[in-house]
């Protein structure tokens, strides 16, 4: 079976990311050689829907390696990323005699993996985390070490950092996600070739058919380009303290998309494609892009079945007020990070808010 590996780069607290097909069959050696005594008690966290399809098997392959392990299945979603949950968990936790040298896994997407992160990051302030992502999104939360739950007053209040010691991606449960949160999956790979690589944007057109098909060597290649160019970003933030921004192309329009639609109509993978068409249309209007930007990147989000048109129930106005109260602009300037060409961003710290909201009223047709 073809393995990627890469390995992310944070001195002591460097860890592998494998990803490969029918990788949870191999849980409990790669368990072994990241360092996890069998002695140690594991507990997985895992969702309603992620469940009944991967538990079992992970579970038969961690014990035919000699874990002892305990499982604790939550509501799918974003409600269960609460303090309500979080208590669940820990109580799971405590009445299965977790000690410190026990880890946490989480078995599922984003949703699991910053909840069971974030229990992980503080139970006896602090266990072994490992991730097994079952989503595409989660090759974006899987590197960077972010873990958090939310608060009734706002979205990741509550949070810390912890990097998972061993992230394990099994590209054959990307096969049962649903068609919409697949695409939403590939609008994060897709941002970080726009952001750092245009080759690897060249490769993700020519493939796009048998990548949305999930051909699994193709799919393995795309996620571990995709968390290297993250890698490389957060890593060269500890020194560099602007490039951490440059991931948030799409972000500001996409974050106000989200909250104007209360997280429902689109979800964060539609709203950052819109946002990313937005950014490249703002950048070649003010002259930063090189010609066919906008097109090239319009062209390649549709290949991949992601909205690329104005969300229609928004007024322009309105969204521009979101994106001023997210990244606090200064004297009817905003902060964006805009394309100068396929593969090479730039924070932009004073944009024309007339200018940002010109183009998107025409893009409303208003
Ligand atoms: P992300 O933030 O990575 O998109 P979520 O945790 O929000 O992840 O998961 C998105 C939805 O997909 C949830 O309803 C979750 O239960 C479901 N899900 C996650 N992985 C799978 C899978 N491999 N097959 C089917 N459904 C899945
Ligand atoms: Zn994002």
């Amino acid at each position: 079976m073809k393995k990627e590996t890469l390995t992310v780069e944070l001195g002591e607290r460097s860890y592998p990311i494998i990803i490969g097909d029918g990788l949870l069959q191999q849980a409990g050696p790669l368990l072994r050689e990241a360092g996890l005594a069998p002695a140690s008690k594991l507990l997985v966290v895992t969702d309603e829907n992620v469940a009944p399809r991967y538990l079992q098997p992970l579970k038969a392959a961690l014990e035919a390696a000699g874990y002892a392990v305990h499982s604790f299945v939550i509501g799918p979603g974003e409600q269960s990323k609460s303090l309500a949950v979080y208590e669940a968990v820990m109580t799971e936790a405590i009445s299965a005699g977790l000690d410190r040298k026990s880890a946490i896994l989480a078995l599922g997407g984003g949703v699991v993996g910053d909840l069971a992160g974030f229990v992980a990051a503080t139970y006896m302030r602090g266990i072994a985390f490992v991730q097994v992502p079952t989503t595409l999104l989660a090759h974006d939360s899987s590197v960077g070490g972010k873990v958090a739950i939310n608060h009734p007053l706002g979205k990741n209040l509550i949070g810390a950092f912890h990097q998972p010691r061993l992230v394990l991606y099994d590209t054959s449960a990307i096969r049962t996600l649903p068609e919409r949160e697949r695409a939403a999956g590939f609008a994060e790979v897709l941002k970080h070739g726009l952001i750092a690589d245009e080759s690897f944007v060249s490769w993700l057109e020519a493939n796009a058919e048998k990548l949305w098909q999930l051909d699994s060597e193709l799919l393995s290649k795309a996620i571990c380009r995709g968390c290297e160019v993250k890698a490389s970003i957060v890593s060269a933030d500890e020194t560099e303290q602007n490039q951490r921004a440059l991931l948030n192309l799409g972000h500001t329009f996409g974050h106000a998309f989200e909250a104007l639609c209360e997280y429902s109509r689109l979800n964060h993978g539609e709203a950052i494609s819109i946002g990313m068409c937005l950014a490249a249309k703002v950048a070649e209007r003010i002259g930063v892009a090189q010609d066919g930007v906008y097109e090239r990147t319009r062209q390649l989000l549709r290949q991949y079945q992601l909205p690329t048109e104005w969300p229609h129930a928004l007024d322009p106005k309105d969204v521009l007020e979101v994106m001023k109260r997210d990244k606090k602009a200064v004297g009817g300037k905003l902060a964006l990070v805009l394309p100068r060409a396929i593969g090479t961003v730039e924070l932009f710290a004073r944009v024309d808010e007339e200018l940002v909201l010109t183009v998107m009223k025409e893009e409303a047709g208003a």
